[in-house]
């Protein structure tokens, strides 16, 4: 392949959305340019579904879709792509404006982790995603969302995967990692996806600008790579295009941070998610 780099390049955080998006195309575009592996995160349940979620089967039918954009990703891929499933956390806001109270919320977005977790349990899903809302929010809203990000912990700790959370900026995530440790959760399997370079308390997925890199690079902690990704037709260039992991491995390599580079794509996501970058290469 052209775009080969000699090195696993994994984007840690991306999107397919295989009914308006492009899909697996996007996957070969992302495998042209040098892309190994890919962990695929469901799209928020709003994007696929023609009504909000009211139970379990609604957030199955988005994780059903996911799984199987994912098994046709990994056939374009020289590696492979794996889902992480779970439920946006901007959903409780979607759910409160639609006149249910914050524990209606937080109990069906419970219920839909739940059932994710079946995904990581019967195989097909690599691991969960929550969080909490990245905007200002009610006490009540911000209570349950806790509340729903802690199931995760739970659930994340009993299935012994990793769990992927979409949060507030900052850097502060100390008391999140206490959360998970209680549970029975290591700190190290909670990543905050669309992180700065500097990040305290669980693993940063460092969104791949430059000066992030740069910063977590000089931080010298473990981390990873991701474009966020959200294959929206409708949204060109909301967020990194999908050749932006390789384009800046590449990048790094001719900078040499061959270690940063192996970091980041092998020795974190071994550590995190027990994925075998380097072995899952043809
Ligand atoms: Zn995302």
């Amino acid at each position: 392949m052209d775009g080969a780099l000699d090195t696993p390049v994994l984007d840690d955080h991306m999107h397919l959305d295989p009914v308006h998006g492009r899909g697996v195309e996007a996957a070969a575009e992302f495998a042209d340019n040098g892309g190994t592996h890919l962990l695929v995160v469901n799209k928020p349940s709003w994007h696929l579904l023609d009504d909000l979620p009211s139970d379990a089967e609604d957030f199955r039918k988005v994780f059903d879709l996911t799984v199987d954009v994912v098994e046709r990703a990994s056939e374009v891929l020289p590696g492979r792509a794996w889902p992480v499933l779970g439920v946006h956390p901007a959903l409780i806001s979607q759910l409160v404006d639609d006149g249910h109270d914050p524990a209606e919320a937080r109990d069906l977005m419970q219920t839909g982790l739940d059932a994710a977790a079946e995904y990581v349990a019967d195989g097909p899903a690599l691991g969960l995603k929550s969080g909490r809302p990245h905007y200002d929010v009610s006490d009540a809203v911000w209570e349950a969302s806790n509340d729903v990000m802690r199931r995760g912990f739970d659930l994340a700790a009993e299935a012994g995967c990793a769990i992927q959370l979409h949060a507030e900026g900052g850097e502060d995530f100390t008391e999140v990692a206490e959360w998970a440790e209680d549970r029975g959760l290591p700190a190290d399997r909670v990543v905050k996806h669309y992180s700065g370079g500097r990040l305290q308390g669980i693993t940063k997925s460092v969104i791949s600008n430059k000066e992030d890199l740069e910063l977590a690079i000089e931080e010298d902690e473990p981390f990873m790579m991701e474009t966020d990704y959200i294959d929206d037709p409708d949204r060109p260039g909301a967020v990194l295009g999908v050749k932006t992991v390789p384009r800046r491995v590449r990048w790094l390599l001719e900078e040499g941070h061959d270690e940063a580079v192996r970091r980041a794509h092998v020795e974190t996501p071994a550590a995190v998610y027990d994925i075998d970058t380097a072995g899952t290469l043809e």
